[in-house]
């Protein structure tokens, strides 16, 4: 699947220090046009007849996509329909713009679902973290009402760690079935908060152990693409979310002035690959572009990956994540330590029964399942909504 990141505006006025986006870039009000839209229509057409009818999800990104008007992404649409038809849309959002006129677009367009972040500790609305979540929490419930399922989305920081017990009980107290768990990036910058590899395979492990304690103890748990990915890894092999993904080579990023990349935390920080206006042909040639094709494929790997058990379904895992001590890091990109978790649990008595009834609780293709699934169909994300 082709996954595109279609950033009709990169504006967002929410404020969250976490933000893989510079300041300055997100107080750009400059919006997509319709010509940079139908450019991206021929330019996906193209790249679908090259990689032989794979389908392509556009994905509504940003900035806050819902600064836009929904008349503005249903006309989005209308053209997307008529320029590329048999897409399929989505959206990710932090809700908070949500206006009424939103719903009847989500419903119609977006399948009834919505992506949304969720921060425990840095979006503050007056200085309160306490008075965003207020806020949050009555837009989802807006969205709710009008039949719309909600999957938030947690980037964890310094602060969540040691808290994943905590995560998991928030979210079924508020009724999410399903929420995904991204990873803190730093490309080309630092923040003092980002866990570091370790710190983040020990949440990874916690987030684990809160939800197969909650699947033996009540039979049911919170499905998370990340939590669901490391199993499939573990027990058949098949990775997924940021294990043994292709996103260099499947993903485009659409700025709204046409610019391209392939990787959203990369976008604002490098040179871009070209323009949308000069075809498909030109992205695919692009140097840049070659460059990280190449290194997720082959320069990513250190010497240490091709001795790993877990090398088959892992090819170590984004490939901006720095991967291990060569690269400043404690742990490598795959979070080993974690995954070594993952398998000691599943060689306990039951362990592996509990991880099945986990991985069962989503049938393949069912809307909770796709929505937690990093990359689309063929879960080729080293890395979605
Ligand atoms: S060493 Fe780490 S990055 Fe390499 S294959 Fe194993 S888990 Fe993945
Ligand atoms: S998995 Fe791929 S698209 Fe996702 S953050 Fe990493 S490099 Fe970017």
């Amino acid at each position: 699947m082709i996954l595109v990141y279609m950033k009709a505006t990169n504006r967002c006025n929410v404020g969250c220090t976490h933000c893989y986006l510079p300041l300055e870039v997100r107080a750009d009000k400059t919006r997509m046009s319709r010509e940079t839209l139908s450019s991206a229509a021929a330019f996906l057409s193209d790249m679908r007849r090259y990689r032989n009818g794979d389908k392509v999800h556009v994905l509504w990104h940003g900035g806050e996509p819902l600064t836009q008007s929904a008349d503005w992404y249903f006309k989005a649409g209308e053209l997307l329909d008529r320029e590329l038809p048999g897409h399929t849309e989505s959206m990710q959002t932090s809700l908070i713009p949500l206006r009424p006129d939103h719903l009847p677009l989500i419903n119609a367009r977006f399948d009834g679902l919505v992506g949304t972040s969720v921060d425990f500790s840095q979006r503050m609305i007056g200085g309160s973290v306490d008075a965003y979540h207020k806020l949050w929490q009555t837009k989802v419930d807006m969205a709710r009402n009008a039949g719309i399922e909600v999957i938030p989305g947690v980037v964890p920081t310094t602060n969540e760690l040691g808290r994943e017990e905590w995560i998991v009980d928030w979210m079924v107290e508020r009724g999410f079935a399903a929420f995904n768990v991204d990873r803190y990036n730093a490309y080309g910058t630092s923040f003092p908060d980002r866990p570091t590899n370790r710190q983040h395979a020990r949440f990874l492990d916690g987030l684990f152990t809160a939800l197969m304690k909650r699947m033996e103890t009540t039979g049911w748990a919170p499905v998370n693409g990340a939590i669901r990915a490391s199993i499939t890894g573990v027990l058949f092999g098949v990775g997924g979310d940021r294990w043994g993904g292709t996103c260099m080579n499947d993903f485009v990023v659409v700025e709204p002035d046409g610019s391209l990349n392939n990787c959203p935390d990369k976008a604002s920080f490098e040179e871009s690959y070209g323009n949308i206006a000069d075809g498909y042909k030109a992205f695919a040639a692009n140097k840049f572009r070659r460059k990280s094709i190449r290194h997720q494929a082959l320069e990513h790997k250190e010497s240490y990956c091709f001795s790993c058990e877990n090398q088959h379904f892992c090819a170590s895992g984004c490939p901006i994540t720095p991967n291990g001590p060569a690269h400043g890091e404690d742990e490598c990109s795959g979070y080993r330590t974690y995954l070594s978790a993952v398998r000691r649990f599943s060689e306990q008595p039951g362990g592996r029964d509990t991880m099945i009834a986990y991985l069962n609780q989503a049938e393949i293709g069912s809307k909770l399942e796709v929505a937690t699934r990093y990359g689309g169909e063929n879960n080729q994300g080293a890395c979605a909504a």
